[in-house]
């Protein structure tokens, strides 16, 4: 779009150093020229503008993916539900090799084994050394 006004701009002014705009000495001449600069400043200003928009269409573009990106992790986490990890474990008492929820792992203190129904970490073995901060 600019480079057609681009185009048109140089055309004018090819065509008043043509006729030798800027040597003659009118009234008329002078405020075609200074028309002519005018324009010219404008075509420069607009291109600058258009650019830096472009800029920022760009900028909004990728904030948008982050966004999207962002969303999906924190929203996402519900619809995710069947992806759940799943720990594997074998129990110390029956040696059946047990699968848990990796979340229920992580939040309760007595694992009981579904097979033999036995707590699978005992009390005292490792108990309260891997409690962290939170
Ligand atoms: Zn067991």
């Amino acid at each position: 779009m600019n480079n057609n006004l681009r185009e048109k701009m140089s055309y004018i002014k090819g065509l008043a150093e043509g006729l030798g705009l800027q040597k003659e000495d009118t009234k008329e001449a002078k405020i075609l020229t200074n028309i002519i600069e005018l324009l010219d400043d404008v075509v420069d200003a607009l291109e600058v503008l258009e650019n830096s928009q472009a800029e920022q269409d760009d900028y909004l573009d990728a904030l948008d993916e982050d966004l999207s990106e962002l969303q999906n992790e924190i929203y996402g986490e519900d619809e995710d539900d069947d992806e759940t990890n799943y720990v594997e474990v074998t129990c110390p008492h029956c040696h059946e090799t047990v699968y848990f929820d990796e979340q229920m792992f992580e939040e309760e203190d007595d694992i009981i084994c579904p097979n033999c129904k036995q707590p699978i970490y005992e009390e005292g073995e490792e108990d309260s050394e891997e409690e962290g901060g939170e």
